[in-house]
């Protein structure tokens, strides 16, 4: 089933340029010094499309620096002024729309903190009806296709046909090595569900580390997303918010220059679509098949333990050739060749043997002093 949305394409709101479109600027507009120069070095990298900046910032405790607020928007007036490049913002109440709107913001966001709330996002709905301006919807904090979609056509609804989603990950308990899981499932459920809606990767706030934003932003152009908003900062090391995932003008450049794009004759929407949704199985797959191993070595070291305790040599060699052979066995059934799985065993049992003999060789001071460290 397709969603019913009424969308006009990406280059008829956005000059959309030099392959891939990029939005780039700071978490947070801090001064105007700190944004006007930002966006003159943004806007030298010939690389960007429109200039970002929150001045209402969503903070998750009381006290944080909570936005610079209205005065931003005439910073960002002078930052369109002189650097030409179009300007966005993050809305959260229908008084932001209003004051967006009247300084001539060019383009807003609905953040991903408002997108969870159907209330919020009808209020900044009805703020919109009869205005003819691009909104862009970042995907709601928590693992929620339905919530996304809904806030997509709230604002639909309220006449927004420039209408663009924006992938920002999802909150998740488990430590990961991202700030927010991204979930890359749920943004191709969007896209085979809307194909016509564009949709752009915010590779910033899924890492929550700068290390990992090219990686992401290639998964991201890889998966056909039509564009990249990044966090860019002229100084992140002493950015108020967001400091560790902002990178400089000069490092975002050479981020972009360095994203590979696909060719245009493999630019087949329904291919590619096909493509993504088995890559992201694989994907599935390999994150279960690493958490597996991973738990696999974590009983190896409790045998480890008990049998340091109860003074059992590691390595049983029955043990083993039970083991080889029972899972050869089962793998040829499943149709993998022995090799391969003898291979794969081999290589997993000598790293719970090397588990094991850490432990073994560990004396009980080194143990007890581990167990305070982790306490
Ligand atoms: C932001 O873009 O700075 C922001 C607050 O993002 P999100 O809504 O994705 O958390
Ligand atoms: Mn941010």
């Amino acid at each position: 089933m397709k969603l019913n949305l009424n969308i006009q394409p990406l280059h008829t709101w956005i000059k959309t340029g030099k392959e891939p479109l990029v939005i780039a600027g700071p978490c947070s507009a801090e001064t105007e010094d700190q944004l006007v120069a930002t966006a003159h070095l943004l806007a030298q990298t010939g690389r960007i499309s429109a200039l970002r900046a929150g001045i209402w910032k969503p903070r998750t405790r009381p006290g944080e620096f909570e936005g610079i607020g209205s005065i931003g928007l005439e910073w960002l007036k002078r930052a369109k002024a002189e650097t030409g490049l179009p300007t966005t913002v993050e809305v959260a109440t229908g008084k932001h729309v209003e004051e967006a709107l009247k300084a001539g913001v060019d383009i807003l966001w609905v953040g991903a903190r408002s997108t969870v709330n159907p209330f919020t996002v009808q209020e900044i709905a009805d703020a919109l009806k009869g205005v003819d301006i691009p909104v862009m919807v970042k995907n709601p904090v928590n693992p929620d296709l339905s919530l996304w979609i809904g806030a997509l056509e709230r604002i639909n609804n309220a006449g927004i046909t420039k209408l663009a989603a924006i992938h920002r990950g999802f909150s998740s308990y488990e430590k990961s090595a991202f700030r927010n899981e991204p979930m890359w499932d749920i943004a191709i459920n969007l896209k085979t569900l809307a194909p016509e809606l564009p949709l752009i990767n915010d590779p910033s706030h899924i890492s929550g580390n700068r290390d990992l934003i090219g990686y992401i932003s290639q998964k991201a152009l890889d998966l056909d997303m039509q564009g990249l908003m990044i966090e860019s900062h002229i100084d992140p090391s002493v950015a108020w918010t967001d400091a560790k995932q902002q990178v400089t003008p000069a490092a975002l450049a050479d981020i972009i220059d360095h994203l590979a794009l696909r060719k245009p004759e493999i630019r087949n929407a329904e291919l590619n679509d096909k493509l993504a949704e088995l890559r992201s199985q694989i994907d599935k797959i390999d994150d279960l098949v690493i958490q597996k191993i991973a738990e696999r070595m974590q009983i190896a070291e409790k045998i480890g333990q008990y049998k340091k305790d109860n003074n059992i040599t590691i390595l049983q060699v029955n043990r083993w050739d039970e083991i080889l052979q029972k899972r050869t066995n089962y793998a040829k059934a499943l149709k993998l060749s022995p090799e391969f799985t003898e291979k794969l065993l081999e290589l997993m049992h000598s790293e719970s043997i090397r588990k094991q003999t850490e432990i073994m060789n560990k004396s009980e001071a080194g143990q007890a002093a581990e167990k305070l460290t982790h306490a």
